[in-house]
């Protein structure tokens, strides 16, 4: 397979056998970081959609520091062989499948870890950004979302979903901004196992670390 300009070829994926290609850099629009392809450890290579596939038993793993700026993401996918891979390509299915009856079969579930709220402007419900990573599953803007919290439920529409790399919340102006610019809602995602900020326009949230944000 030819390899574009913006790509660089990792050679053939030990999963699928399909070219492993991964990204220079991220289109501008495509705000959130998702699966690319990547090196393991014993120079075998995962192309991007078997990345996305074994996510899910290999989310990101970050820390911050005292200003609440990630200061250490790592990806423990790269930490694999090719053994070790291809034992886990056998066992995401049934994994993925436990996880979602544990979750009651929400269609996806994001933990979060903080949230800040700030004014919504005249008449308008405030504006909560929810910070934490997705356990499984896709969110979409607009997506219809219960957020799970203190024995309470509240629904919303997701109006963004952002990268987190610090704890900033959006405010009335980047989000009109953010919504300006993501002219496509389908390429804004947060995607299982990374990490982003939801955002959503609704009264009454108080959400705690590891509250849930669920899709149906
Ligand atoms: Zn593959």
């Amino acid at each position: 397979m030819a390899v574009r300009e913006k790509e660089v070829g990792l050679g053939s994926c030990v999963i699928c056998g399909r070219a492993a290609l991964r990204a220079r850099e991220e289109g501008e629009l495509t705000m959130i970081e998702g699966p690319n392809a990547l090196r393991l450890k014993d120079g075998g290579s995962l192309c991007g959609s078997c990345v996305r596939r074994l996510r899910v038993m290999y989310p990101l793993k970050y820390t911050f520091d005292e200003a609440k700026r990630i200061v250490v993401k790592k990806d423990p996918l790269p930490e694999l062989g090719t053994e070790e891979a291809l034992q886990a390509n056998s066992e995401v299915v049934s994994f993925r499948e436990d996880l979602r009856e544990h979750y009651g079969f929400h269609n996806a579930v994001f933990v979060a870890d903080a949230m800040a709220e700030v004014k919504g402007g005249l008449l308008k419900p405030p504006i909560v950004t929810v910070f934490g990573q997705v356990l499984y599953g896709t969110f979409y803007m607009q997506d219809e979302v219960t957020i799970l919290s203190g024995g309470n439920e509240i629904k919303a529409a997701l109006e963004a979903i952002d990268s987190y790399e610090h704890r900033v919340p959006m405010d009335a102006s980047s989000l009109k901004e953010w919504i300006r610019r993501t002219w496509d809602p389908g390429r804004a995602v947060g995607e299982t196992g990374y990490l982003c900020k939801l955002v959503v326009q609704a009264k009454g949230i108080s959400v705690k670390p590891g509250d849930l944000v669920v899709k149906d």
